[in-house]
């Protein structure tokens, strides 16, 4: 008998479609946003930008709708001053990690992000990351990545601080295969997965952990899932020390999750009647919460703009599940390989675009009349004065949404929107 739960697509879907693609003006966050969920995850680490008050206000911004007794963030602000000399710039740099990790006992993994500033750019942060562990290793670690705009959008911050982290992760000395788990998920949806996992039988790690102190082994035994689309350089930093990527799509709705889920099943010689009663009673909870969501959703026009390379799991979600009809998916960048089994079960024909020149984007997007727009917050205002319904992006990243528990919770980030809008109107 076979272990997969068939998940069919109506039509041939998408896997050779030629998308639209786009180098123009873009409108998306940095890759510094990432700290907002990174810092939450992993409790004893700490961001320290090296950047500007932009960058500093950008993040307290971000961060400001969350009330912390102790951040886990900060910004050492590098301004015009130490333009004088890279070399004062340097010892600023090592008296304020300094006197952060003494104030900081708790610290155990410190991050020196760089940014976009003139003055951050000529700064080797990976040498100075390298003189930091000197001083502080083995109490500390630091490590270096960049959350830059000019390199990184958004969730891209992310994949270059767990990718970070790869080389350091401690060498595997199993052969048996283990499965982990990478990219970001809540505390909350980890346990639920974990506890999935457990009744199928299968020990799973999480990458990243929400310690530094129990990092994941890793090597040629590793079968890892992608929880997050946009982990392009984790993955290949994985795959270097010999990990092995379990295509599937992303976790999010109950077809997601189920085929998620299988993927690791499969892989693992899951027996069927196993993964039955370990998925069945979550399955048809989401199931039922699901239907009173798509009363709502069903027939809706969406469009979605490139902000977090999630928009082709959600467009995938929102139609298949919500019977919601796509207008125009946008993703920041198309990763052909990650992407497969999503776009095996986008309708054929639908209109995917990769990059942004965003002037054109919003010709088109007015042209289309969506009846719900997913975007960034520069877009939000200006597409709400046109009466276009809108939902910011970036809710969608930093909600829980992936698993059977928050399939309904993912639903009515899309159904509150157009309800407001329809008591706006009444
Ligand atoms: S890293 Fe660059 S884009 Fe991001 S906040 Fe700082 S200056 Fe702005």
């Amino acid at each position: 008998m076979s272990t997969v739960i068939p998940i069919r697509a109506e039509t041939p879907g998408c896997t050779d479609v030629v998308p639209l693609v786009e180098r123009g003006q873009r409108e998306v966050f940095c890759g510094l946003t990432g700290i907002i969920w990174l810092h939450r995850k992993i409790q004893d680490a700490f961001f320290l930008v090296v950047g500007s008050r932009t960058c500093a206000h950008l993040i307290q911004s971000a961060a400001g709708v969350m009330i912390f007794a102790e951040p886990r963030f900060g910004t050492a602000i590098i301004d015009e001053r130490d333009l004088a000399g890279l070399a004062d710039v340097h010892e600023e740099l090592d008296r304020v990690v300094g006197q952060l990790l003494a104030r900081r006992p708790d610290i155990r993994l410190l991050f020196l992000v760089g940014s976009c500033p003139s003055e951050v750019i000529k700064l080797d942060l990976s040498r100075a990351a390298e003189r930091q562990n000197q001083i502080h290793h083995p109490k500390v670690r630091v490590l270096n990545y960049s959350g830059s705009g000019i390199e990184t959008t958004f969730t891209q911050g992310e994949d270059a601080c767990l990718a970070a982290m790869v080389p350091g992760l401690p060498a595997s000395t199993d052969t048996a295969p283990a499965l982990m788990v990478v990219g970001t998920l809540a505390d909350v949806v980890e346990d639920q997965m974990r506890s999935l996992f457990d009744r199928m039988g299968l020990q799973v790690s999480f990458f990243p952990p929400r310690n530094s102190q129990a990092m994941p082994v890793v090597g040629p035994n590793t079968r890892y899932l992608l929880a997050q689309p946009f982990l392009a350089d984790t993955a290949r930093a994985l795959q270097s020390r010999g990990a092995q990527h379990l295509a599937a799509p992303f976790p999010l709705g109950v077809e997601g999750t189920t085929a998620w889920l299988q993927a690791a099943a499969t892989e693992f010689g899951v027996a069927p009647e196993v993964f039955e009663q370990a998925t069945a009673a979550p399955r048809q909870r989401a199931e039922k919460a699901l239907a009173v969501q798509r009363q709502m959703l069903q027939g809706q026009r969406i469009f979605f703009f490139p902000d977090s390379q999630l928009e082709i799991p959600l467009a995938r979600f929102v139609h298949r599940e919500l019977g919601m009809d796509l207008v125009e998916v946008g993703t920041p960048y198309l990763h052909r390989q990650h992407m497969a089994a999503e776009l095996a079960l986008i309708p054929a024909g639908t209109r995917i675009s990769e990059g942004q020149d965003v002037d054109l984007q919003l010709d088109r997007c007015i042209a289309d009349a969506p009846d719900l727009v997913v975007c960034g917050l520069g877009l939000a205002n200006p597409l709400e004065a046109q009466g276009i319904t809108t939902k910011w992006a970036i809710e969608l990243v930093f909600t829980p949404i992936q698993g059977y528990e928050q399939a309904a919770d993912l639903a009515g980030l899309f159904s509150r929107p157009l309800k407001r809008r329809l008591k706006l109107a009444a």
